[in-house]
């Protein structure tokens, strides 16, 4: 039985190998006359295009026709990551939210209905940070890196790990106003602070679960690492609106891929 199995397996393998040497050398031959190639292929490609739309295309397809009528240019959809870092003559109305802390006074009453349902529904959630300023930013990075450093790692390692997690001072989101870190006071009274783990806790879930009833998007999704520049965050939620967060949830996008589309859709002008 074995020996039946093995032989066209070998023979199989044997022809892929001999078929790979001479489509290269036609590919190699071939890229010399690309240029007189080009114009027809393109026809051809548009042509097939119309009747066979790969899967993504066709989901992108969807997206754009029922993107929602905003604008990139939305104070709520302001986009601050390791490439685009806040503009700091922004003026950010900023109101007090907890005991030294502070939120975008337009996120005030969403914010405080989300969490009037969380202790409703059993959970007592704390809010572990908010609004922070650049220069309190560049104390956390530089602190972080300095700790790594004393445990023995090198600059360059430090560095690698502290970007992980904490944004390059500007480029958190926290500068905005709109995002806050949360986790249930359980969880934080058992020793355990922010880390990805908190997943594991039912009142995560219920976060998860309703961010979006109130505007809000878990920001730094599990597999969307490429896209944010930041590991998976169980416990950072930013504020984008009502109708951004049920079309980001819905269609499971990181807040880059919503704004690319949105770019794509050429909704970006001033409201
Ligand atoms: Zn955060």
């Amino acid at each position: 039985m074995k020996l039946r199995i093995m032989i066209p397996t070998v023979a199989l393998l044997f022809l892929v190998g001999c078929q790979n040497e001479p489509t290269t050398s036609q590919n190699e031959t071939n890229s010399s006359t690309n240029s007189e190639v080009s114009s027809s292929t393109v026809e051809e490609s548009q042509a097939s295009s119309e009747s066979s739309l790969s899967p993504e295309e066709v989901k992108e397809q969807e997206m754009l026709a029922e993107l929602p009528d905003v604008s990139t240019k939305d104070w709520n959809l302001i986009l601050v990551n390791n490439w685009n870092p806040i503009d700091e003559t922004l003026e950010i109305p900023l109101e007090e939210v907890a005991d030294q802390k502070e939120i975008d006074a337009r996120i005030m009453e969403p914010y405080e209905s989300w969490m009037n349902a969380a202790s409703q529904s059993g959970y007592n959630i704390f809010l572990a940070s908010s609004y922070r300023s650049v220069d309190r930013q560049r104390a956390n990075y530089n602190n972080s890196i300095q700790q790594y450093i004393n445990e023995g790692y090198s600059e360059e390692e430090a560095t690698k790990m502290t970007e992980d997690y904490i944004a390059i001072p500007g480029g958190s989101e926290h500068h905005t106003g709109l995002a806050v870190d949360m986790i249930d006071s359980e969880w934080l009274n058992s020793g355990k602070g922010l880390v990805p783990e908190y997943d594991t806790q039912e009142s995560q879930h219920w976060l998860v679960d309703t961010a979006a009833d109130y505007g809000f998007i878990l920001r730094f999704p599990k597999n969307k690492e490429e896209a944010t520049g930041i590991q998976y965050e169980s416990w950072h939620f930013r504020y984008v609106g009502v109708e951004n967060a049920q079309f980001i949830k819905k269609y499971d996008l990181a807040l880059e891929e919503y704004i690319e589309l949105l770019e794509k859709a050429g909704k970006t002008e001033d409201q």
